[in-house]
């Protein structure tokens, strides 16, 4: 493998020039408003999740706000997010945080990682974009840059234990850098390192690319499988959810019925959002978000 000295500090220069200005990158943004920006963005766009996260920092700006809020009113606020079960786990959080921490977001990993809901992921972008540590902060995008940029592969494969070490022998030795470079390599590889076809006539370290110095090979193994949306359990359950989100209280069943006809699939989708917490059945069968 090449030397690789100097590759997290270029990544830092481009990133201080090409960076997107998202409100949870701004000044004076703490540890709660990242924890909630890495929760919404888990698996949805940033387009989508800014609206969300400005509104919802501005009705839930502590901890303990959230906390105070209903199961409903979180699940209203989610809005088209997707996977709203994230809804109900950061308000988990926001509980924990608010009985365990005083309402304060550690800067631990291990402490972040013991919250409802936190993963290895969340705790180190929590513990590196909300409290200024330098930590390895490992998402998709990451693991992509990294397979090509010190590996030579044109995917990153299945996660591996390693993954948390290679990008933390990259980072600079500067404190500050060292911080930055972590949402640098993320930025590069959502921006420009992206998974389909990379840009790499604009890419900072092109001349340094392992992957672009070994010929660009193919991946190995078939190719990826695009995830449809369509007809698929989680648009029904986002249906369900919809009506339940714009009625004032209980709905009865007839009202699930109408947003999809395979009457086994909405079925099975709602038996799910029982299941989840997301949907309660009142006493005379009707439906109604958790009180
Ligand atoms: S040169 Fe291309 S493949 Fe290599 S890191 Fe840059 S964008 Fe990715």
């Amino acid at each position: 493998m090449e030397s690789t000295a100097g590759l997290g500090d270029a990544l830092v220069d481009w990133y201080d020039t090409a960076a997107r200005d998202l409100p949870w990158r701004r000044p004076g943004v703490d540890p709660w408003a990242v924890l909630v920006s890495e929760v919404m963005l888990q698996q949805t766009p940033v387009a989508r999740v800014a609206p969300v996260w400005t509104e919802w920092m501005a009705r839930w700006p502590a901890p303990a706000d959230l906390a105070a809020a209903s199961p409903a009113e979180v699940i209203r606020a989610w809005g088209k997010l997707g996977y709203p079960r994230r809804a109900l786990r950061l308000r988990e959080t926001a509980v924990a945080l608010t009985e365990r921490h005083a309402g304060a977001v550690p800067a631990d990993v291990a402490a972040l990682e013991a919250l409802p809901g936190v993963g290895t992921y969340t705790a180190r972008a929590v513990a590196c974009f909300g409290h200024g540590q330098p930590q390895p902060v490992v998402d998709t995008n990451v693991r992509r840059v990294v397979a090509r940029l010190v590996h030579g592969r044109a995917e990153a494969g299945t996660a591996r234990a390693s993954d948390l070490t290679d990008v933390a022998a990259l980072a600079p030795t500067d404190r500050d850098r060292a911080c930055r470079f972590s949402v640098a390599a993320m930025e590069l590889g959502a921006l420009v390192c992206v998974a389909r076809t990379p840009r790499c006539a604009v890419c900072p370290v092109r001349d340094r690319c392992a992957w672009r110095l070994a010929g660009c090979p193919s991946a190995d193994g078939p190719p990826r499988r695009v995830q449809r949306f369509a007809g698929t359990d989680r648009q029904v359950r986002g249906r369900l959810l919809d009506v339940l989100r714009a009625a004032d209280g209980p709905v009865p069943a007839g009202a699930l019925d109408a947003v999809w006809d395979d009457a086994v699939q909405r079925s099975r989708c709602l038996d799910s959002l029982l299941a989840d917490g997301l949907v309660e059945q009142t006493g005379d069968g009707r439906f109604t978000l958790p009180a």
